[in-house]
């Protein structure tokens, strides 16, 4: 059949964003159409983590029970490589259970979550049409043309507002001039299944290897003696020093059998695929005459962990209150969508511009052996000193960042790592043994070698790094503003009347 008609929103997408939109809509009494080119259940490139503000996103719009959350394994602890070294292995110090949100993460196959959401939007009064593409959008006379295509030929949708939730291609985006290119914000990675899995189901593990720099790899398990397992890495990075991901990635699950005892018998079970997510720290206007891109199309993936489900279902629980207004107005300029802007950096700006101002930092492949040094010695530092974990270790898990809590330990951890690095040299220095070489001294060290290899590689790229740290640092306003990140108590204590 071919899918024409008229909505008051056409949604392009029915992944986790595309799938929340169309239920934030559909429950105010909103006629939404979603056009989802795959038929689902449908395989979707990613390591099928969700957090536990996700979770609760999953609770509250009713869908926890149709994905059988209550028997699933509770995702509670990680173990954390260096190389062949664990350097923290314990549960995730800052899963708290706060603001309702349950204290563990699931590994949830995308083919279920992403089919469960999907049905939990058409049951709150959501129309799907799957294996339909759209191909085109234009604004005729103030209402949105969506072309589709299917089986059955092409057909057209007609309404006053378009949502774009169709992904890093998005066709929606493409319309507006929005559609972004940034490799210094654009993440790829590579991912499999495996199979002989023998880890404690409850146990995430991440790795950091210096040879594939900045990035980091992932098993997660998925019980049944099954994992997902996948490494990503910065595009600019794998673009300017000519690195195949393909490659690192077959390196990565062959080291993994002899890092990880639990996996020294793993076997792929399925192809390995490669995706790309748009991380937050490039993002700019995601608002046109007509609509607004959420989720990846809208580029809200955490800059440090590329984790995008919750994050996508978070910008349209938000999103959706800006097209309800707009809905209620009769006006659909793009001043009437800039809304969106306000609410979603009120939101997100606070946690994830100080996320991006780490990573844009840990862009620099030249300092790679000494962002590795530091954060090793971070993991193990938490091992032993809990709260460190409890704050410090959001920096990587992006749920309750406290910017000023977390710098305020950083400084003072630097600070006794400086004190007690002086007296190491000077005790050194007085026993005739000459400067230690580990420590603080072999920190300093490993950061001017990057220092000069970076200056001497290619001192352009130098400069223009240097830049973008300053402007980073000139967006953490918001980030020091206050002691309250508006993420913790999620999309819905927004005012977004749901
Ligand atoms: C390898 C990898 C690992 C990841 N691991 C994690 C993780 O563990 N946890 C986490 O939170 N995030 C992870 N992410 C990020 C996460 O996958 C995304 O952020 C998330 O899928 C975003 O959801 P979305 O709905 O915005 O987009 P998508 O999930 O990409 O959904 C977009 C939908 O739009 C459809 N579509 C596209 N074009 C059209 C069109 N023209 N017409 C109609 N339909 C269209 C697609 O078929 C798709 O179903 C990972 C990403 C990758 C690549």
């Amino acid at each position: 059949m071919k899918v024409s008609g008229t909505f008051d929103v056409v949604v392009s997408g029915g992944g986790p964003s595309g799938a929340a939109m169309a239920w934030a809509l559909a429950s105010r009494g909103i006629a939404v159409a979603v056009i989802e080119r795959a038929e689902f259940p449908r395989e979707k490139v990613c390591g099928d983590f969700v957090e536990p503000a996700g979770l609760r996103i999953i609770h509250r719009m009713g869908a926890a029970e149709a994905l059988g959350l209550e028997s699933r394994t509770a995702i509670d602890k990680v173990r954390a490589y260096y190389g062949p070294h664990i350097a923290y292995q314990n549960d995730v110090a800052y899963y708290g259970g706060e603001a309702g949100m349950p204290p563990h993460g699931h590994i949830i196959p995308r083919h279920d979550l992403d089919t469960a959401l999907l049905e939990n939007a058409v049951r709150a009064g959501a129309k799907v049409f799957q294996g339909t593409r759209v191909t085109e959008v234009r604004r005729e006379k103030g209402l949105m043309h969506i072309t589709t295509k299917n089986a059955s030929g092409e057909g057209e949708l007609v309404a006053p507002v378009v949502v774009g939730a169709d992904g890093v291609q998005s066709v929606v985006a493409q319309h507006a001039g929005l559609r972004r290119d940034d490799k210094r914000h654009i993440g790829i990675s590579q991912r499999v299944y495996l199979e002989g899995i023998e880890m404690d189901e409850s146990e995430a593990c991440i790795w950091f290897d210096e040879d594939h720099y900045p990035g980091y790899g992932w098993v997660f398990p998925a019980g049944n003696g099954m994992a997902n397992a996948g490494m990503g890495m910065l595009s600019e990075t794998t673009d300017k020093f000519d690195i195949s991901l393909q490659q690192c990635f077959r390196e990565s699950i062959e080291r993994l059998k002899y890092r990880h005892p639990g996996c020294a018998n793993a076997t792929m079970s399925s192809k390995p695929l490669g995706g790309a997510v748009h991380m937050y720290g490039g993002i700019t206007r995601n608002h046109f005459a007509g609509g607004i891109l959420v989720g990846d199309a809208g580029g809200f993936v955490d800059p440090m962990t590329a984790e995008g489900i919750t994050q996508g279902m978070e910008s349209s629980i938000i999103g959706a209150r800006t097209i309800a207004d707009a809905l209620e107005k009769g006006s659909f300029e793009e001043a009437d969508f800039a809304r969106f802007e306000h609410d979603f950096r009120a939101y997100f700006d606070y946690a994830m511009l100080y996320l991006s101002f780490y990573a844009t930092m840990m862009r620099n492949r030249h300092f790679g052996d000494f962002f590795l040094s530091m954060t090793r010695q971070g993991f193990e530092r938490a091992q032993h000193d809990r709260e460190f974990a409890r704050v410090s270790g959001t920096g990587f898990g992006g749920l309750n960042v406290q910017p000023a809590a977390i710098a305020a330990q950083l400084w003072s951890g630097i600070a006794r790592h400086i004190a007690t690095g002086g007296g190491a040299v000077l005790r050194d220095l007085m026993a005739g043994r000459g400067l230690p070489r580990d420590g603080f001294v072999g920190d300093w060290n490993l950061w001017q070698r990057g220092w000069r290899d970076s200056v001497r590689s290619d001192p352009a790229w130098h400069m223009a790094w240097l830049a973008d740290i300053v402007r980073a640092v000139s967006k953490l306003g918001p980030s020091f503003a206050s002691d309250q990140n508006p993420r913790v108590n999620g999309p819905f204590e927004q005012g977004t009347g749901l």
